[in-house]
């Protein structure tokens, strides 16, 4: 694959130093119209948010803060026991309206965020790319089901678990067991209760990522089959 070209016409001081090594990277749409929209955001000094880049959607990628600097991207966030993930991460954002538009990402966009990611994985020890979704489950919701998850990783020469479907609904039982998986998988913020509304949340989190038809379905042991593949594939990415 080629190397990424990237632009250095526009720069956010909204930055401070990284307490820890880079090891994840988060996509996120901007759910904005347009790229001066995101770019107005990303370096406005009231918003206090950032990202180390911003891919436009004719596919340019603009790099806003230096990667050894801790952008301001992720907010309240987890992964498995990690926190601070702004420290931790690179943060793409990537100019698209947002689910509930149903804005589809441009080819150009994606062919664009996986030259990057790929040259990304070679530079740095990177353990997962993750969306904004999955560290913050109960209040974000992009890259939004309407990223290509599936395309990006057949782009970047990973292997994407398959789809093992069973629509037999999930039994209490199953629905605990499902819950904890998530848990073990790397999804912060599960309570073992099955009263937690939250729960739901997380639940749709991992469906936007990994199996995006099934988002807002009634739970199957598809979603189950899902998980347990997942952790026994368990490998980076
Ligand atoms: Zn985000």
């Amino acid at each position: 694959m080629s190397q990424p070209i990237i632009y250095n016409k526009f720069k956010s001081v909204n930055y401070d130093q990284r307490k820890f090594d880079i090891s994840l990277i988060i996509i996120h749409f901007t759910e904005t119209k347009t790229f001066n929209e995101a770019l107005n955001l990303l370096t406005s000094l009231e918003r206090k948010v950032s990202s180390h880049y911003l891919i436009d959607k004719s596919g340019d990628i603009f790099n806003l803060v230096d990667l050894d600097k801790r952008a301001w991207h992720a907010g309240e966030s987890m992964w498995g026991n990690y926190n601070d993930i702004n420290s931790r991460s690179i943060g793409i954002e990537i100019v698209n309206s947002g689910e509930v538009m149903k804005e589809d990402y441009t080819t150009k966009q994606i062919n664009s965020l996986s030259v990057l990611l790929n040259s990304l994985l070679k530079d740095y020890n990177i353990e997962n790319i993750l969306g904004h979704s999955d560290i913050a489950p109960t209040r974000k919701i992009d890259p939004g089901v309407h990223f290509p998850w599936q395309k990006i990783y057949q782009n970047l020469g990973l292997e994407w678990v398959k789809d093992r479907i069973n629509d037999e609904r999930v039994k209490r039982s199953d629905y605990l067991v499902f819950l904890k998986r998530l848990k073990e998988f790397g999804y912060p913020y599960i309570e073992m209760n099955t009263s937690y509304s939250k729960n739901q949340l997380i639940i749709n989190a991992f469906h936007r990522r990994y199996l995006p038809k099934l988002l807002y379905k009634k739970l199957t042991l598809t979603s189950l089959n899902k998980i347990n593949d997942l952790l026994r594939n368990k490998k980076k990415y």
